[in-house]
């Protein structure tokens, strides 16, 4: 059997500034290594002052992924000798003395199955290795400080993965967890970075590290899968081994021996005290944690009669579920998060153009009550909206402008109707004789009122006008 572990890091985004000193948490569009200070080059005598907020975001995350807290928590030096290091270890956590790490023994559900979280460490990260032109032929390797000593917590799983599908799943309610914990932006690149293990049948384990995207983290799994059965196939051993995704040719390739874990000397970090953690203070951020999106989506579904399928996506997207909390009323709720899922998602499926657009709750709410009171149709609704995102113009204003009034009385839109049956008498004969194509004539009639008839009020008069002779 295939077994898939993972190890994802993911950087504490929302805060203010780095693990053990006061430069910037965000280190993204300023000049190479003007975000450092004598603690995060590790400069002699410097010493480091623990973010107190890092702890508490790391508690967060370890109990919305249901891990134990330890009573006490300690850092580590991971001793390695790498030019993106400055000061020739990490400071990372390490269960070498009992359980000293922020949360372990957790658990995540992914569609009836557990995979176990066995650790979550709360550590630093290293600078940035920039290479001119490919990694492999370039002369030149540049090093940027600013992202070293940025927070970020490890999650490390057990090996309960038995697919690549499994473990796209299992990222992206990983993201949508982190995103609606405020704890970290899951889309700024680099935030979140994933290693996988991965051995298939009578193989050894292989290592994948530092996959940028959740897409390649799949199709590199992929092609380990392939790689080791054709191995395994011809008796040739699989090494245990580390190996790089090559996101251009699409393979992953040997990169060195895989490290043990007594080749990094773990050594307890003398220069950070033992961090007692209080019951009382986890229980005060218990209780501040917003609702998870699983608690959330059942919500929606139980209180307003949203369709799971609707709850579901509406539920994982934090900004959008905002939007949908700010925008509903008792009355408008399903039709909010239709419009919201159906059609707005649509404008505006990614971070630049969420960031554009031009809308308030308010907007959402009235296209709603104007929808369900039947001022518009849905058709027009969608007009609407897409001129609201644009211009960030009123509903009222919007409705008017584009003359998007409904067709609603019936005698006007009889009239239209009856110029459609005089327009297209060859199709009105086949819908007698085949009421499959009926639909061409509704398709009519919605073109002459430009959309603005009701589609289940159309259909009915043209079924009657068509049986009554
Ligand atoms: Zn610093």
């Amino acid at each position: 059997m295939t077994k898939i572990g993972l190890e994802i890091h993911c950087q504490l985004t929302k805060l203010e500034s780095k693990l053990f000193c006061n430069c910037k948490a965000d280190y993204r569009d300023i000049p190479p290594n003007s975000n450092i200070c004598p603690t995060c080059m590790g400069l002699p005598g410097a010493l480091p002052i623990l973010n107190k907020k890092a702890v508490e975001k790391a508690t967060i995350i370890s109990l919305a992924l249901g891990c134990q807290i330890p009573k006490q928590i300690s850092f580590f030096r991971k001793n390695y000798f790498y030019p993106d290091l400055p000061k020739g270890f990490q400071i990372t956590q390490y269960n070498a003395y009992g359980k000293t790490s922020i949360g372990s023994d957790g658990a995540v559900q992914i569609e009836g199955k557990e995979i176990k979280i066995r650790r979550i460490q709360l550590e630093e990260d290293p600078g940035r290795l920039v290479y001119e032109g490919s990694s492999e032929k370039t002369q030149i390797t540049l090093v940027d400080y600013n992202r070293a000593g940025t927070p970020l917590v490890e999650i490390v799983t057990e090996p309960d993965f038995e697919n690549p599908r499994q473990v796209r799943i299992f990222l992206n309610i990983l993201a949508d967890l982190v995103e609606n914990l405020d704890v970290s932006d899951p889309y700024l690149e680099g935030a979140m970075r994933v290693d996988g293990n991965i051995s298939v049948e009578k193989a050894n384990r292989v290592e994948i590290k530092n996959v940028g995207s959740f897409r390649d983290i799949e199709k590199a799994l992929h092609f380990e899968i392939t790689r080791q059965q054709s191995l395994v196939e011809r008796n040739i051993p699989v090494v245990a081994e580390t190996r790089h995704w090559d996101e251009a040719r699409k393979i992953t390739f040997s990169s060195r021996s895989k490290e043990e874990e007594q080749d990094y000397r773990y050594l307890p970090e003398a220069d950070i005290p033992i961090i007692r953690l209080v019951q009382s203070k986890i229980d005060a951020l218990k209780d501040q944690m917003p609702e998870s999106v699983v608690a959330k989506k059942e919500r929606y579904v139980k209180k307003y009669g949203i369709t799971p399928q609707v709850g579901d996506v509406l539920s994982s997207d934090k900004f959008y579920s905002d939007l949908f909390e700010k925008a509903h009323t008792d009355t408008n709720a399903k039709e909010v998060a239709n419009i919201i899922t159906t059609d707005l998602m649509g404008f505006a499926d990614t971070r630049e153009k969420k960031i554009e657009l031009k809308i308030t709750p308010r907007h959402i709410s009235d296209l709603a009550d104007a929808v369900l009171n039947n001022q518009i149709t849905r058709n027009s609704g969608k007009l609407a909206l897409q001129e609201m995102v644009k211009t960030g113009k009123s509903f009222s204003e919007i409705a008017a402008s584009l003359d998007l009034g409904n067709v609603n009385d019936k005698s006007s839109l009889e009239k239209i109707i009856d110029e459609v049956f005089e327009e297209e008498k060859k199709a009105v004969l086949e819908a007698r004789q085949n009421p499959d194509t009926v639909n061409y004539i509704v398709g009519k009639v919605m073109r002459k009122t430009k959309g603005k008839a009701d589609p289940g009020t159309t259909l009915e008069i043209i079924q009657k006008k068509l049986h009554s002779k």
